[in-house]
């Protein structure tokens, strides 16, 4: 899977991660999605977040505390 705009290679993370509207994917990596991030609602498998993905986000430890959380709540509402 490669990214729609610069065709990167994607990340698990970012293969995943849907349109919180349509539930498509979004198909773009992180760097491209930063550019849409705040007018497009996601949802987004933090489980398979990796250290890089956490950088670009901007935020760190508290992701990584969320994540069991986060998981139950995936597990719970879309499997
Ligand atoms: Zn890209």
């Amino acid at each position: 899977m490669h990214c729609k705009c610069c065709d990167a290679m994607l990340t698990d993370f970012e293969a995943t991660r849907r349109n919180a509207n349509t539930f498509e994917f979004v198909d773009l990596c992180n760097e491209c999605f930063a550019e849409v991030k705040h007018i497009v609602p996601v949802i987004e498998r933090k489980d398979l977040m990796k250290p890089e993905d956490f950088e670009l986000e901007g935020a760190e430890d508290e992701y990584i505390e969320d994540i069991e959380d986060i998981k139950e709540f995936i597990n719970y509402k879309y499997l």
